[in-house]
């Protein structure tokens, strides 16, 4: 913390009251819900929740535009979606700054997010005019053609980390294929999605229904929306335990469902590792975002020839992380989401001390300008045992978990060794290796001398209890379509 009058000489807030008289497109009137400041404990926004029979509505419109217009011009989603990004980057000092306050992140990181998200919607809103089927001669006047249509209404679910490239991610593929999406966002960010969402609902050209979005807890409104019958498909975010509970929820109708769930990834440092970098790349994958990204690296798997050094180097880079409000530019490591969050991460760490080596981190925070936030000092543990819960559990905060391998097999073997398998980093300067071992890594993405970059156009997604289907990209956009495959048949005779 650079000082605890960063706190005190905030920017003075109200407390936003949403969704406004004129956002028709949120679907609730129900009971209220706050979003406290991380950084402060302090209240950011009041946002309404959805009754049962705001779902419904919200669903019932969406049914009647999934039919119009909408469905069949590529060349108006195109505008409509191309707009939407240049109006969240035009709002970007507004969004960013509730998004810090409601979620806690860096500022500079809730930038980054308002702009990942207008990059998902710009990509898509350039393939909206490219959703294409193929056509084929299946003999003398048999044609075949497929063509790739909307699913229908789409409910999009988020989690609270990243709320925003997160629900893009879905959102504009699934508006750019031609369907209709209801939006439910976690609980605990649902104003920063209400205000990012509201420039769409806002465009002259989207049809009314097209997007609507209800607001509430996931076990009551999140559950109404995966069990209605008007949905069509389930893009949900989450962790892996709600979304094998989605995903048994929407087998009762059959569903098409597209998870995104959580990960407990390994960073694979090797001895011939270009060293400073993989010591940043370690540092900014498990601490970036305050640990709270579902790809994080949060398992340091490192060769043992130089496991002492690069420890000690990495508990140097360690010491030097500033913890504090996501407002102040000084800060390395913002306040994680809730005070629930706080806790649980905490209790790892004690684990953590008992059954391993504490590294660095663990030590309270002491000032006034930490009472009352939420915040964690980033911790680092060696010497646990591979069935410990802190290396097989997703623990969503700045935690690093270190393991040391002998060679290739082993390395492979450990990152391979929890039920997860959304991401895996690999540092080599052997392409070899880095080709071996990272076909032989379960992970639905490999980065290689490099850490949590995503780019719109390269597919991501998970394996084993990560996920299921993918996002980004043209297999991003095709799973929110069905294929449909017409039959001609212009001989003359039949068969
Ligand atoms: P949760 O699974 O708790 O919640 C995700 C969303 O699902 C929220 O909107 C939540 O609502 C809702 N929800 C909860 N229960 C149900 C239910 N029974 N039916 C329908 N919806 C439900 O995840 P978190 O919000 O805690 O997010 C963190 C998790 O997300 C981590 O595990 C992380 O790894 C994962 N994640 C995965 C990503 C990926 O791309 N693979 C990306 C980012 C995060 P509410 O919160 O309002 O109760």
């Amino acid at each position: 913390m650079s000082s605890a009058a960063t706190i005190r000489n905030r920017a003075a807030w109200t407390p936003a009251d949403l969704p406004a008289s004129n956002q028709r497109f949120v679907h609730a009137s129900g009971s209220p819900l706050e979003s406290l400041d991380p950084a402060t404990g302090e209240l950011v926004a009041r946002v309404r929740t959805s009754t049962q029979a705001e779902v419904d509505e919200a669903v019932g419109v969406a049914r009647e535009a999934a039919k119009g217009r909408w469905r069949d011009d590529g060349a108006l989603r195109g505008r409509v979606l191309y707009r939407y990004a240049q109006a969240l980057r035009a709002d970007i000092d507004r969004i960013a700054e509730l998004l810090t306050r409601e979620q806690g992140k860096k500022l500079f990181e809730a930038r980054a997010e308002v702009m990942g998200a207008a990059n998902h919607v710009e990509y898509y809103a350039g393939q909206a005019r490219a959703v294409h089927g193929r056509a084929m001669a299946l003999g003398p006047n048999v044609h075949g053609v497929t063509l790739r249509e909307p699913v229908g209404v789409v409910a999009v679910i988020t989690p609270w980390n990243w709320p925003l490239t997160l629900l893009t991610r879905s959102l504009a593929p699934a508006l750019a294929a031609g369907n209709a999406v209801v939006a439910k966002p976690a609980s605990l960010t649902s104003a920063v999605t209400v205000a990012a969402l509201a420039p769409l609902a806002d465009d002259p050209e989207l049809p009314e229904g097209i997007l609507g979005c209800v607001l509430g807890s996931g076990a009551v409104v999140g559950e109404a929306l995966v069990r209605h019958p008007g949905v069509e498909m389930i893009a949900f975010t989450g962790e892996s335990t709600t979304g094998i509970d989605v995903m048994k929820t929407a087998a009762d109708r059959l569903k098409k469902v597209s998870l995104e769930l959580g990960g407990k990834s390994p960073n694979v440092v090797f001895a011939d590792a270009p060293m400073d970098k993989a010591l940043d790349g370690a540092i900014a994958a498990a601490f970036s975002s305050t640990g709270q990204i579902c790809t994080a690296g949060s398992r340091l798997v490192v060769e043992r020839s130089i496991a002492d050094e690069f420890l000690e180097r990495l508990g140097e880079r360690v010491d030097g992380l500033r913890v504090g409000d996501g407002l102040d530019p000084d800060t390395d490591v913002a306040p994680v989401v809730s005070r629930t969050q706080q806790r649980q991460i905490l209790e790892y760490i004690e684990l953590g001390r008992r059954e391993g080596e504490l590294v660095r981190g663990g030590e309270p925070l002491r000032g006034d300008a930490y009472a009352s936030g939420y915040y964690v000092s980033p911790a680092v543990v060696r010497g646990l045992p591979s069935e410990s819960r802190l290396i097989q559990e997703e623990i969503f905060g700045p935690v690093l978990a270190v393991q040391v391998f002998d060679d290739d097999e082993e390395a492979i073997a450990l990152g391979n060794g929890t039920r997860f398998g959304l991401a895996a980093g690999l540092w080599t300067n052997n392409l070899q290796r880095a080709w071996r071992v990272g076909r032989e890594l379960e992970a639905g993405t490999i980065w290689i001398n490099t850490y949590n970059r995503f780019y719109s156009e390269l597919e991501v997604g998970g394996v084993k209890e990560s996920g299921v289907g993918r996002q980004q990209g043209v297999v991003g956009l095709e799973e929110f379509t069905e294929v449909k495959s017409l039959n001609f048949d212009f001989n003359p005779t039949l068969w």
